[in-house]
């Protein structure tokens, strides 16, 4: 068991660092990083996730390459136009609703990627739940105009969802309203999503995610939880194993960090992120390696209430 700590180049989540825990099994390096706030319950799947990595397997691939998107944060539309571009994604993903700005904020950050793109590139906007139905249809019809793909979690609950997708055109992605792998199933019935966004940690690991995604039925768009290469490689997994794949993907999230813990770290190449699985490499770990008490006892905690198989001795040392 090693534990990382890795300094964010931009504040997600109002994180300042990025930690968590890599485990080495039989079947390579596996991680453990729940975020900050996520109980031994939920916690105990993102640790499913990190024992399969480490000593399961993971479904066979339908592809090699997975396009995923450029994430535009709530910049001014210049720096949005500017790396729009220098991403050389064909999809990007912009940030919209941040506290603090107003809808003319947005509109204009949206054209500006827009005319980056051209007219063959695809835009989709992320609300993180910050709208209530009115300004979600409001905004939605508003922005139309610059043909969205669809709208990630324009409100927070599944009932404002379905409500807003019944009244616009635009598809509904939804992304906060699945945390766990019950959720996908509630969204569909509740008619609240047209796309669902799938993480492999949280859902319990690949195989996991992969039978939620069937079972749901709708697209999937999966998304990283802003990991180290070694996480990274089990959301390319998942999304190269997908029957269908629809949309690009959020895994385009290594340039969130400082830093990784691998040599050849899981980038974007000409908007596609090849499938593969980089080794730890000693020598890139080392500074952000750290000893944890703290999530030496997370990883305890979450191991108890683990319902699968226990993780072996050899992989909790
Ligand atoms: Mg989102």
């Amino acid at each position: 068991m090693r534990f990382y700590s890795i300094p964010m180049r931009t504040s997600y989540r109002g994180l300042q660092r990025r930690q968590g825990v890599l485990f080495q099994g039989p079947a390579g390096w596996g991680e453990f990083s729940p975020f900050a706030g996520y109980g031994p319950r939920e916690s105990a799947r993102w640790l499913a996730a990190a024992m399969e990595a480490a000593q399961g397997s993971w479904p066979p691939r339908r592809r090699d390459w997975i396009p995923v998107n450029v994430t535009i944060p709530a910049v001014p539309p210049a720096q949005a136009h500017a790396m729009t571009k220098a991403s050389g994604c064909r999809t990007a993903k912009v940030k919209v609703a941040e506290r603090g700005q107003c809808d003319a904020d947005d509109i204009a950050r949206v054209e500006a990627v827009r005319a980056a793109l051209g007219s063959a590139g695809r835009v989709r906007i992320d609300v993180n739940g910050a709208w209530d139905v009115d300004h979600a249809r409001r905004m939605i019809r508003d922005l139309s105009r610059f043909d969205l793909e669809y709208v990630e979690q324009p409100c927070g609950t599944l009932e404002e969802l379905a409500h807003v997708r019944r009244m616009v055109d635009v598809p509904i992605a939804a992304d906060e309203s699945i945390r766990r792998a019950e959720d996908p199933l509630r969204v569909r019935a509740a008619g609240a999503a047209d796309i669902v966004v799938l993480k492999a940690q949280p859902l319990g690991g690949v195989m996991m995610a992969l039978r939620v995604a069937e079972a749901c039925g709708l697209p999937a768009v999966v998304s990283s939880a802003v990991e180290t290469s070694v996480g990274l490689a089990a959301g390319l997994a998942l999304a190269a194993a997908l029957p269908d794949l629809p949309y690009a993907c959020g895994l385009a999230t290594l340039a969130l960090l400082e830093g990784d813990v691998v040599d050849d770290p899981l980038l974007p190449v000409g908007g596609q992120i090849q499938v593969r699985r980089p080794d730890l490499d000693e020598e890139t770990f080392r500074p952000y390696e750290i000893e944890s008490p703290a999530w030496r006892r997370r990883t305890a905690e979450a191991q108890a209430l683990l319902d699968a198989p226990p993780m072996s001795k050899a992989v909790l040392q």
